[in-house]
């Protein structure tokens, strides 16, 4: 028969076993905390809500100079070291979290360190509630990320940079191609003249094959000056189209005769005699055509044939250009239709400015079609576009 106080004395003595159990616990966890706090290249720390005071560990001093003590404990102290034009959002944002009942807060901000520079740091916590919901303590760390941010600064300042330089660029070419074009014109038109008048006195005379030839390089100065004018009206989004209905495979016709006056290297090969009635912008569309078939050309020295073929499917006009040149190696494919991008292999040996499929794909585009450069099983490459047959 066990009495009533020897009873007690049991229970007693259980109770103690467990509050020691739990003790021992706590310590334990405690001391697992701070050996994960020494472990780590971060500051941890724990903020007591109920005593607005701060536990950090000791690379706390290491990160930022500061030695740990009542003064350092403060919340006080954190936001007043928090830089002047960062200070407002970490409050308002870790006070929000807190209010708003979130699980964690985070935020990148810059924090004075003892020497007086300021430290990049990023900043994590999560919130730890009672089970009335009432937030009572933030533990987390921070991690000092000045060398990955200086990069970053350096990298947007290195692009915005770069986007400031393309801006003078296109306000240079702008300004250029609009002053050249009326010197250009007038050459163009007293060259014909001159042409005229020498032909008349002797069309045998050496005089009219060097007229011709400043005839022909006027052309292409002209050429060029109209691609320049044309990315000045993409970049201003006024590239208008003018649509009229007219046979696709016709205007694909003209372009190639066209081409192939200037060009008797290589043999252009169309073969399509239907007609491919669409509507859409004649010469923008053949300008398209155009840039292909004299890239076809430039792109395949070694070789003798250009092949062009023309059809319409599910509505769309599609329009493909092959030629055995070159070709365009696969990881460069993507940047084809980019401003100014020339293949950098290539680009020693042939003249050009990187405009001309840029200028394709905005037209293209702008007819809500696509454009694109297929993978070839044999050598060269085929360019092709698609446009609806009639604007939706
Ligand atoms: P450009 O020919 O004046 O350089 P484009 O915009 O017409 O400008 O073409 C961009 C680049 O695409 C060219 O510099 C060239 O590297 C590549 N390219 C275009 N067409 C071909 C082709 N048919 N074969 C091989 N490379 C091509």
């Amino acid at each position: 028969m066990i009495t009533a106080r020897e009873g007690l004395k049991t229970l007693n003595l259980e109770l103690e076993d467990r509050v020691t159990e739990r003790t021992q616990k706590l310590s334990e966890s405690e001391e697992r905390f701070n050996l994960v706090a020494k472990a780590t290249n971060d500051t941890i720390w724990d903020w007591d809500l109920v005593s607005n005071t701060m536990w950090r560990s000791e690379n706390f001093t290491t990160m930022f100079g500061y030695t740990r003590n009542d003064e350092t404990n403060k919340i006080s102290f954190w936001f007043d070291k928090v830089h002047p034009e960062d200070r407002d959002r970490v409050q308002d944002s870790v006070y929000d979290a807190i209010n708003d009942h979130a699980k964690n807060w985070s935020a990148e901000y810059r924090f004075l360190k003892s020497d007086g520079n300021y430290a990049y740091i990023l900043d994590r916590g999560s919130i730890l509630e009672d089970e009335f919901r009432t937030p009572y303590r933030l533990v987390g760390s921070i991690i000092d990320i000045t060398s990955q941010k200086a990069i970053e600064i350096k990298l947007i300042k290195a692009q915005s940079a770069t986007e400031e330089l393309m801006r003078k660029k296109d306000e240079f070419m702008s300004i250029a191609s609009h002053e050249l074009k009326t010197p250009v014109t007038s050459l163009k038109g007293s060259l014909q003249i001159l042409q005229r008048i020498a032909m008349k006195l002797d069309p045998k005379d050496q005089m009219v094959s060097f007229i011709n030839k400043a005839e022909r390089q006027t052309q292409k100065m002209t050429a060029l000056l109209n691609d320049l004018l044309d990315v000045t009206k993409i970049q201003e989004g006024k590239l208008q189209l003018n649509y009229s209905t007219f046979d696709a495979c016709q205007m694909v016709k003209e372009s190639i005769d066209e081409v192939g006056l200037q060009n008797n290297s290589h043999h252009l090969i169309f073969e399509d005699e239907r007609v491919l009635e669409i509507t859409a912008d004649r010469p923008r569309l053949e300008q398209v055509v155009n840039n292909f078939l004299t890239n076809a050309i430039k792109y395949s020295p070694k070789a003798k044939e250009v092949l062009i073929t023309c059809r319409i499917d599910k509505e769309q006009f599609i329009a493909e250009v092959r030629d055995y040149g070159i070709g365009i190696p696969q990881n460069k494919k993507e940047f084809l239709f980019d401003r100014f991008y020339r293949v950098q292999e290539s680009s020693s040996h042939f003249s050009g400015l990187g405009l001309g499929l840029y200028i394709s794909a905005e037209i293209v585009r702008r007819h809500n079609g696509s454009i694109g450069v297929k993978d070839n099983d044999s050598p060269g490459s085929t360019f092709w576009f698609r446009v609806p047959v009639k604007p939706k």
